[in-house]
């Protein structure tokens, strides 16, 4: 099956709908819903490593991005489990 899906490297969030970095490596410009990461921009042009901005995206609070595709149950808790995401992919 084809995978559709994609886990944001920053926040664990795993429902990117494009992969962040396309098959030669280069940016696809995709924010996170989550963590509003733009790949490509926050990266390579604010020139923030991943755990960088995670760990200033925690301090304020970890806002999800896209009030839209916010959870109902959005909290600490869940933030968390969902970064185990990215220890995953490692
Ligand atoms: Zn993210």
């Amino acid at each position: 099956m084809k995978r559709t899906t994609y886990t944001c490297p920053v926040c664990g969030y795993d429902k990117l709908e494009e992969p962040p970095y396309d098959e030669f490596g280069y940016p696809t410009y995709v924010i996170c819903s989550c963590c509003g990461f733009e790949f490509g921009l926050d990266d390579a042009s604010e020139g923030y490593s991943f755990s960088e901005y995670r760990q200033r995206w925690i301090n304020n609070g970890f806002p999800f991005f896209n009030s839209k595709k916010k959870p109902s149950n959005w909290n600490e808790r869940v933030m968390k489990r969902q970064l185990e995401n990215v220890e995953k992919e490692r």
